[in-house]
């Protein structure tokens, strides 16, 4: 297959912008309200893509777990009030059919899902046939050609619209990280394929909001092609990865920050 970065969908919304692709909103879908308020506020910053996790993989059972598909319903409010473009986590061939059938504009593959080849086969064969926008994330361990290969798997069934996400790697060692950036692996992804759009997940390498605006700059001075930033109108009482969520506003100074070298041509 032919690939070029002129026809991804990621690259030609932020192309049609002249700014990095910003996808954002918060690690969890909690509520209509939560979700809608979310929303409007980062619309108002032209947020390219708006996110939201509707089935978590939460490392201990007995803390949330998401809302599930009664959340794909305030996605489609999303896009029918704001006209943003809605993005969610699949991890099951399941989880695909629901979104799709809700219309769910693109899809994300987790750390945890990708470093599970039979996992991402099954959702690369759901996939066969449409032509919607996949978002992989590295996976949780430091191994380029995992990432690579859900990324090839995708291709293969005939995928165009792909995009990787560099959410760092984990380690046993204490680090001032929640997860390594290790920016030689996405680097050496990029040396791979020049064509694919890589965005860099700063609130899950950080895992604090302090880190959010210099692991962004640092992804835009390697000319990653955006970012994806986690978002919720009240941090604190977040659900999920309530430490590293910042609310739209405080997205907003950093977005108006951050020094952008090279504009989508
Ligand atoms: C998330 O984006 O909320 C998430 C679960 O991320 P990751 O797969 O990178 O851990
Ligand atoms: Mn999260």
């Amino acid at each position: 297959m032919e690939h070029s970065k002129q026809n991804n969908y990621f690259h030609q919304l932020s192309k049609l912008r002249r700014k990095p692709l910003t996808v954002a909103g918060p690690c969890s879908a909690e509520s209509c309200d939560q979700v809608l308020e979310t929303a409007r506020q980062l619309k108002d910053l032209q947020v390219d893509i708006f996110r939201a996790g509707v089935w978590k993989p939460r490392s201990k059972p007995g803390t949330f777990e998401g809302v599930g598909a009664e959340g794909m319903q305030w996605l489609q409010e999303v896009r029918q009030e704001l006209g943003m473009p809605v993005a969610t986590e699949v991890a099951r061939p399941h989880h695909i059919e629901t979104a799709l059938k809700h219309n769910i504009d693109v899809l994300w593959i987790g750390a945890r899902t990708t470093v599970n080849p039979f996992a991402v086969q099954e959702l690369a064969d759901a996939l066969r046939g449409t032509n919607v926008p996949v978002m992989v994330k590295n996976p949780v361990n430091p191994d380029l050609s995992l990432w690579a290969g859900a990324i090839e798997r995708l291709w293969a069934v005939g995928l165009k619209d792909v995009a990787a996400i560099h959410r760092g790697f984990s380690s046993y060692e204490p680090s001032e990280y929640r997860n390594q950036p290790l920016w030689q692996i996405p680097i050496q992804l990029k040396g791979q394929y020049p064509f694919l759009p890589v965005i860099v997940d700063p609130s899950h390498i950080g895992g604090k909001p302090e880190f959010i605006f210099p692991i962004s700059q640092k992804a835009l001075d390697l000319d990653f092609e955006g970012m994806m930033i986690e978002t919720h109108p009240n941090p604190a009482q977040a659900l999920s990865d309530a430490e590293q969520q910042i609310t739209p506003q405080v997205l907003g100074d950093i977005l108006a920050k951050l020094q952008v070298r090279s504009l989508p041509d």
